[in-house]
């Protein structure tokens, strides 16, 4: 089949195999040209297939040598629908650790339920026996509780008052001004329930009950912070609670790891373009500009580039893990420069329609979008014909 992208919104619904293969290849050869990181040997990633979880994965297996469980949500292909890009980014993952000789099997299915958490564990103690390092990884638009049954969808909303901005039309090119009103009833408590630290800490809490945790084991998960301007829909809106929700459960699940020499660490992390981050009105086109300033400063970076930073200088730099004063790891340190972010104001400012291409690099960020669903790469002949039927090798 010839495959196209086929754009609805602010996502694609076809991917190509043949790309998403090329993407995660570009990403593996990025860490074997680097230093290898004496750190983990025997990781689980939760939500493994796809943006910073994926990078983590291979920054693990390729920068540390680990062997690698990953947990993710992605659908195979059927009849003339294409897989989704993070089924075949992992038949490809796979397909390449195995060759190289490393362990590498994944499983698929919904991270927040019982059976899941039950799956991953009987899995490691078949294989691995106990794990070293866990990187939570989920990005959700919605989660059902384990015990409760019951659904929680989160919002995308400021609190307390309508938040007007800029905002892009990725595709087009196009700024205008979006309204978001409020937060309801419910919304602040629902995105916590779906985004926040509680799924972590069943996680954490079921693999240590199982005893599969290794002695002085880390668990990571992700956050973001980003600039003043993003903060009524980002820091200050519901998915800022739900952050804060999330960093506040690393000191809870280091106290519950303390007698086994454990830690939980939050690391927060730089705005790259990803299926979640392109879904958040406003962000698209501060990342643009964004990544306009950081290439021509020579410190850009994307997802591998960042999970590699994070293994080799902070979580496995051999030297007590660097974190702010809240106690969280900052990989975002580049991005918030204080050069960079006036820039980013000085053109948000003067940034439209007519002069986004003199500004910003959206073509950078439309390249990064196509990219996520293996189109726009390119070593990839697109005109070939592909079979969309992709097998991952190791997948329960
Ligand atoms: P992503 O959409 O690329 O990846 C999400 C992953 O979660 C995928 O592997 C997907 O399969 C998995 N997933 C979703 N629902 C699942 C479910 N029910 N069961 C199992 N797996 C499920 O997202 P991302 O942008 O890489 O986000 C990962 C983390 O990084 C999030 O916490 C996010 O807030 C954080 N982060 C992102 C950015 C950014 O700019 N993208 C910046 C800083 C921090």
């Amino acid at each position: 089949m010839i495959i196209e992208p086929k754009i609805r919104g602010f996502i694609c619904t076809t991917a190509h195999p043949t790309g998403c293969a090329q993407h995660v290849q570009d990403q593996i050869n990025f860490v074997k040209n680097n230093e290898k990181i004496k750190g983990a040997q025997k990781v689980l990633v939760i939500g493994a297939s796809t943006g910073y979880g994926l990078a983590s994965r291979i920054a693990a297996a390729y920068g540390t040598g680990a062997a690698t469980i990953g947990v993710f949500f992605e659908k195979p292909a059927e009849g003339t629908r294409t897989a989704t890009a993070g089924w075949y980014n992992t038949a490809a993952f796979e397909k390449t650790a195995h060759s190289d000789g490393l362990y590498a099997k994944s499983i698929n299915g919904d991270a927040f339920s019982n059976e899941i958490k039950q799956k991953t564990i009987d899995l490691i103690k078949q294989d691995l026996g106990k794990v070293d390092l866990v990187v939570y990884s989920l990005a959700s638009p919605r989660r059902t509780h384990p015990t409760t049954g019951e659904n929680f969808s989160s919002a995308l909303k400021p609190i307390g008052k309508t938040y007007s901005e800029k905002s892009i039309n990725p595709m087009t090119g196009e700024i205008k001004s979006v309204s978001i009103e409020p937060a309801g009833d419910g919304d602040i408590e629902n995105t916590v329930r779906v985004m926040g630290g509680e799924d972590w800490e069943l996680w954490i809490d079921a693999l240590q009950n199982a005893g599969v945790l290794a002695d002085n084991a880390l668990t990571i998960a992700y956050s973001y912070i980003g600039p003043v301007l993003t903060y009524p829909i980002y820091r200050e809106g519901t998915i800022g609670k739900a952050k804060e929700h999330l960093e506040k459960t690393a000191a809870l699940i280091s106290d519950k790891l303390h007698n086994i020499g454990g830690k939980a660490f939050v690391s927060v992390n730089k705005a790259v373009v990803t299926q979640s981050s392109s879904a958040i009105p406003v962000v698209p086109l501060y990342i643009s500009l964004l990544f306009r300033i950081m290439k021509n400063k020579n410190i850009h970076e994307d997802c591998i580039e960042q999970a590699y930073r994070l293994f080799n200088e902070h979580l496995y730099s051999g030297k007590n893990i660097s974190t702010d004063k809240k106690g969280l790891i900052r990989i975002d340190d580049w991005e918030m420069r204080e050069d960079v972010q006036t820039e980013v104001s000085k053109l948000w400012e003067k940034v439209n329609s007519e002069n986004i291409n003199d500004y910003s690099d959206l073509s950078g960020y439309r390249n990064d979008f196509y990219k996520l669903f293996g189109f726009a790469l390119p070593q990839v002949d697109y005109k070939a014909d592909v079979e969309i039927k992709v097998e991952i090798p190791s997948i329960s």
